[in-house]
């Protein structure tokens, strides 16, 4: 028998080694042809007498598999979706049947009478994880990553993975690598008892013969009379220690907002009070559960589909060509550049950091040998990969060395004149066509472009911090900016491996005229009176990942002290909440001028202390009592004016693509990603719900919740966001 997406080995001594390696794409991913293929091989296996075992490996390098394919997953939405119309009943039991297909082959692999071994050669996540744990035996290579990432995109492993790894490792080790979604080395995985073996990675497969030639049986622990779970059974002493534990640490790390996290916890638990068959039937139903809710459609859609979308290049002007980035320059070698060379040359790019004299320089090219450093002695880089990247990063005062990039990052002061002639010198030492580029957060792109010669060249590129951990960067469009330089600055992005939305140039851009938000409530919220730490625990409750008190010492609250002044200089004293203004104003004047003074609204007492909320701010406004505070409210009001605003910036067309607002919110300031982003909040209750929850608000709180035109307009006519600016991109993208 032949197969598109396998090739068959001879059969050797009885084995057959199966290679997944599907033509015309770079990664295997699970297709219903490829599900279809495997069925009838285990089938037509279980049937050859001659078989006596077989190994799966993939023939991709370095990767096994990616996991579900999008379309796939798309399909059965799409499916469901169209079909629900009709009959809701039927919907959902067809749903049911097609989530429950990839479990119900890895079973009858499980149970076909044939030993199995997964060699596990590179990346397997997902779908294929859970392959591989149906197989009698797993062996993996030293450099291989694995994991059950489900979790992070709204939904859970359902094609057995909550109920084989509790059966073949402690609960508490299970539920915490199932909640986290967390990718696994070889090494850690072996530690878990998840893999039987490590090995290099030339010795694999041969390795995986070994074990079907020492007589792997083809039967699971679990299937076996007097099988006994790691951790003992759920109603036991062992079972009382770790279940209380695991419901507040349930909550605590999700605030019970993620309905995939919930049913981890519910399949893991009523699943190991049954036996694996009945087991696999409750993890299906809570699959097909989970499936239905607002919450998944909405992460798939804005951290799967979008994300995917914009990370190949789904803004970038198709008449442009591919752009050859071989080498590029960052001007200001400090904080932020230091930070983009570092990620440049990670990328393999030749990178040229420039600032005002060598030792300045020397010192940004200092922030990745220390970087390198640190990753050498914790065994994630090698000597050799440090030197390598160190090799990519020339440090240098003089402007001649400009002269053969393709793009030059521009992260020197936020100084307009400073910006103004480091932009003439560096254009005068230029080659003709190279791009340029301002990390600026505050100055608008336009007026920088002035001091450039062909303003269609200028663009803006801005960066979070800290830039090796934040994957979003804006793109900002001047007036005069150039299809080319977009295509630069998207391809740049892309080979840095960070997230791009493409932004029309306006003062905040888009994330921060967002955040600004989430700190100015918190803001009115203590001038109401409202208890610090209440604060806080409602904006993390509400999905966010840093309280905005705790964000603002971050930011320092110094800066929000300036932002505010130079506002009120540019836009006039209304621009800017007197209130506001007066608070920032009091903790500056005390010296709390946030985490790098050691103190703002949180004291940051010697480690290992921890951080505490300031005691005096108690005493700058009257108290209002916990019962007197509606604690739904706060969570929402966070959520509502972050949406608002980006209700705002899509109305101005500062945003014109529901998905970026979608992506960068998330990605941009962890806005809580079970929404699936802003805009998907609004969209995922409706713009009526939404624009009637804005009026509650208005009425309490004031003007700042006011709907705006469109919403209003958008309700009356029963309008999503996605539905009004997202259908062209969607198809496109389809
Ligand atoms: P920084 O002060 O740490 O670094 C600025 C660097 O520019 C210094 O190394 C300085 O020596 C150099 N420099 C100053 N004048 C120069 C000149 N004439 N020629 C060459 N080099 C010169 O500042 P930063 O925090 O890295 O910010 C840099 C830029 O990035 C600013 O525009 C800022 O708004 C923007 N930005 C900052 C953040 C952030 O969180 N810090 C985030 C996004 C964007």
């Amino acid at each position: 028998m032949t197969y598109k997406n396998f090739t068959l080995g001879p059969n050797e001594e009885g084995i057959v080694v199966v290679t997944w390696d599907m033509p015309d794409r770079s990664m295997n991913v699970f297709t219903e042809e490829v599900m279809g293929e495997i069925d009838a091989m285990v089938d037509a296996f279980a049937a050859d007498e001659s078989v006596k075992g077989v190994v799966f490996t993939s023939g991709k390098a370095g990767s096994f598999t990616g996991g579900a394919d999008l379309k796939m997953l798309r399909g059965m939405f799409d499916a469901f979706e169209a079909k629900r119309r009709e009959d809701k009943d039927a919907a959902v039991a067809e749903l049911f049947t097609r989530c429950g297909e990839m479990g119900r082959i890895w079973r009858k692999l499980e149970t076909s009478g044939k030993p199995y071994v997964a060699a596990i050669n590179g990346t397997c996540m997902g779908g294929g994880f859970e392959l591989a744990l149906a197989c009698h035996g797993r062996v993996a290579a030293d450099s291989a990553k694995m994991g059950l990432p489900e979790v992070k995109v709204g939904i859970f492993p359902g094609a057995g993975g909550t109920q084989r790894v509790p059966r073949l490792t402690d609960t508490q080790s299970a539920l915490q690598m199932l909640l986290k979604g967390e990718t696994l080395s070889a090494a850690k995985a072996k530690g878990m008892k998840l893999i039987d073996e490590v090995v290099p990675a030339d010795q694999l497969v041969e390795k995986a013969k070994d074990m079907l030639r020492a007589g792997l049986k083809p039967v699971k622990a679990w299937d076996e009379k007097g099988f006994k779970l790691p951790s003992g059974p759920v109603y036991s002493p062992a079972g009382a220690q770790v279940w209380p534990a695991v419901a507040s640490l349930y909550r605590k790390e999700t605030s019970d907002n993620y309905p995939g996290a919930r049913a981890i916890v519910k399949c893991v638990y009523e699943g190991l009070l049954l036996p694996i068959d009945q087991a696999l039937k409750v993890e299906q139903r809570y699959f097909t559960e989970v499936l239905q809710t607002t919450e998944a459609a909405m992460m798939i859609r804005s951290l799967f589909v979008s994300m995917q979308a914009l990370n190949k290049g789904a803004r970038r002007p198709k008449d442009v060509g591919p752009t050859e980035l071989g080498k590029i320059a960052v001007i200001g070698a400090g904080f932020m550049g230091a930070g983009i060379a570092h990620v440049a040359a990670k990328a393999g790019l030749s990178v040229v950091l420039l600032d005002r004299d060598q030792e300045a320089a020397d010192k940004g090219r200092a922030h990745s040998a220390t970087v390198m450093e640190g990753l050498v002695k914790k065994g994630r880089a090698t000597k050799e990969e440090a030197e390598a990247l160190l090799s990519r990063i020339t440090a240098t005062p003089d402007y001649a060395a400009l002269g053969d990039v393709d793009l030059v990052v521009e992260a020197v002061f936020e100084d307009r004149k400073v910006k103004a002639e480091v932009t003439k010198r560096a254009a005068e030492a230029m080659k003709p066509g190279a791009i340029f580029a301002s990390n600026t957060s505050t100055i608008p792109i336009t007026s920088l472009a002035e001091s450039f010669p062909d303003p269609q060249r200028f663009i803006g590129i801005h960066f979070f911090s800290p830039v090796e951990k934040m994957m979003l960067t804006e793109i900002i469009m001047g007036e005069e900016t150039g299809s080319q330089a977009l295509a630069t600055a998207l391809d740049f992005v892309r080979a840095i491996k960070k997230t791009p939305i493409v932004v029309n140039d306006t003062r905040g851009f888009f994330a921060n005229r967002c955040v600004l938000r989430y700190m100015s409530e918190a803001y009115d919220m203590l001038i109401e009176g409202v208890p610090a730490a209440m604060i806080e625990n409602a904006a993390r409750g509400a999905g966010m990942p840093v309280g905005p008190l705790a964000l603002n010492d971050e930011v320092a609250i110094d800066l929000s002290q300036k932002i505010m002044r130079a506002t009120i200089a540019d836009l006039g004293e209304a621009a800017v909440d007197a209130g506001h203004l007066k608070l920032v104003d009091a903790l500056v004047a005390e010296g709390r001028i946030g985490r790098k003074g050691g103190k703002g609204f949180y004291d940051y007492p010697e480690k290992p202390a921890k951080k505490h909320l300031w005691p005096g701010l108690k005493n700058l406004f009257p108290q209002k009592r916990p019962e007197e505070v509606d604690f739904t409210e706060l969570k929402q009001r966070f959520l509502v004016t972050m949406a608002l605003e980006a209700a705002r910036t899509m109305e101005e067309g500062v945003v014109t693509d529901p998905r970026e607002a979608d992506v960068g919110s998330i990605l941009g300031f962890g806005y809580a990603p079970y929404t699936g982003g802003t805009i998907s909040y609004i969209d995922g209750m409706g713009v009526k719900t939404f624009v009637a929850l804005c009026e509650t608000l208005e009425a309490k709180h004031g003007e700042r919740f006011r709907p705006t035109p469109l919403l209003r307009e958008m309700a009356e006519r029963g309008e999503s966001f996605y539905s009004r600016f997202g259908a062209a991109a969607l198809v496109e993208a389809a």
